[in-house]
C-alpha cells in the first residue's frame, strides 16, 4: 500500500491512474477503523480499479465542545487493516494543509445542514461537505463510498454532488452492527461496559419502531414509544431526537401513519448522549414491499 501525505502527490498520482484509463474508488474515513470502515473499502475494491482510502480527523466539523482532540486515532492499527484488504493508496494529509493559515472557502448545503443532528451541531455538515469537496479534487474519484449509519451525511453529499456538478457517483453502503445489534461506530470506544450494554437499546428501538410503522400505528404514536423508551434508560443523559423523517427532506414527519403517506421510504433516527458518546444509528424502512 502507498501512503501520500502531500496533496499534490495525490492529485499527480490520481491523474496518472486516469490517464491509464483506470477507475478510482474513495472510502474517506476518520480512521480508527472498524468492520464498518472495512465493509465500504470491500465493497470499493470490488467496483474499481483502483482504491484510495483518506484517513483525515477533519477539525472543522467538530463544534467547540466536541471531542475534536479526544477523538480516537490508531495509525498504526489503521494501516495493517489497510493492507490486509490489500488498499492500493492511504491518502493521510496534515490540518495544516487541508486548512492552511488563510483558508477562507467553506460549502454549506443549505436547509439539509440544519435538520436533524444539524440542529445540535451547528456547523457540523458545512465542515463535512467542505472536507468532502476538498478530498473530491484530490483523489478525483469515479465512486466515493459512505456509510448508511450516518444517513443525513449521505443526503447531504448526494445533494453537494448534483448541485455543484461533481462528477462522481456516490455510493450507500449498509450499516454494520455489533452482534447485540448496535451500529459499529469509533465513538463506541468512549463507552464503559455499562454504557456499552445500555447502548444495544438504541437499535432495539428502532428495530421495534419500524414495527410499529409497518403495523400502520399512528407517527405521533410511534415518536412517543421511541422517547419514552430510551428516556426510561438511566444512562441516557440526553435524547436528542428519536423520530420519523422524510428520507430526502430529513423533515420530521409530523402526523399521520403509512396509509396516508406518500414516499416509498421513511427514516426512524435517534441520537443519543450516553456517557461520554453521542450516538447516533437509524433504519429505512421500506415501504414499497
Ligand atoms: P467516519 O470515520 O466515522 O467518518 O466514517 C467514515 C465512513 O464510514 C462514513 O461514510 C461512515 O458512514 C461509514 N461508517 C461508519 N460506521 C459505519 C458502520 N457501522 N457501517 C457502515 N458504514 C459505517
Amino acid at each position: 500500500m502507498e501512503i501520500i501525505r502531500s496533496i499534490r502527490a495525490m492529485q499527480e498520482t490520481a491523474r496518472n491512474i486516469k490517464e491509464r484509463g483506470l477507475t478510482i474508488g474513495f472510502v474517506p474515513t476518520m480512521g480508527a477503523l472498524h468492520q464498518g470502515h472495512l465493509s465500504l473499502i470491500k465493497r470499493c475494491k470490488e467496483e474499481n480499479h483502483v482504491t484510495v482510502v483518506s484517513i483525515f480527523v477533519n477539525p472543522i466539523q467538530f463544534g467547540p465542545s466536541e471531542d475534536y482532540t479526544r477523538y480516537p486515532r490508531d495509525m498504526e492499527g489503521d494501516i495493517e487493516k489497510l493492507s490486509a484488504l490489500e488498499v492500493d493508496i492511504l491518502f493521510f494529509p496534515e490540518v495544516k494543509d487541508i486548512y492552511p493559515d488563510d483558508y477562507k472557502t467553506y460549502i454549506t448545503v443549505e436547509d439539509l445542514s440544519g435538520k436533524m443532528c444539524g440542529a445540535f451541531r451547528p456547523g457540523h455538515f458545512r465542515g463535512v461537505a467542505t472536507v468532502v469537496a476538498k478530498l473530491f479534487n484530490i483523489v478525483k474519484p469515479d465512486r466515493a463510498y459512505f456509510g448508511q449509519k450516518d444517513y443525513q451525511q449521505t443526503v447531504v453529499i448526494r445533494k453537494m454532488v448534483e448541485d455543484l456538478n461533481f462528477d462522481v457517483d456516490i455510493v450507500v453502503c449498509p450499516t454494520i452492527r455489533e452482534r447485540d445489534g448496535l451500529a459499529m461506530s469509533s465513538r463506541n470506544l468512549y463507552l464503559n461496559e455499562d454504557e456499552r450494554r445500555a447502548a444495544t437499546l438504541i437499535y432495539q428501538v428502532l428495530k421495534r419502531a419500524e414495527e410499529m410503522v409497518l403495523s400502520g400505528e399512528s407517527f405521533d404514536k410511534v415518536r412517543d414509544f421511541m422517547n419514552k423508551t430510551l428516556s426510561a434508560e438511566p444512562l441516557i443523559r440526553e435524547i436528542q431526537y428519536a423520530s420519523l423523517f422524510h428520507p430526502e427532506r430529513l423533515e420530521e414527519l409530523s402526523t399521520g401513519n403509512i396509509s396516508v403517506y406518500k414516499e416509498d421510504s421513511l427514516i426512524l433516527a435517534a441520537a443519543v448522549i450516553l456517557g461520554n458518546a453521542r450516538l447516533i444509528d437509524n433504519i429505512v424502512v421500506d415501504l414499497t414491499k
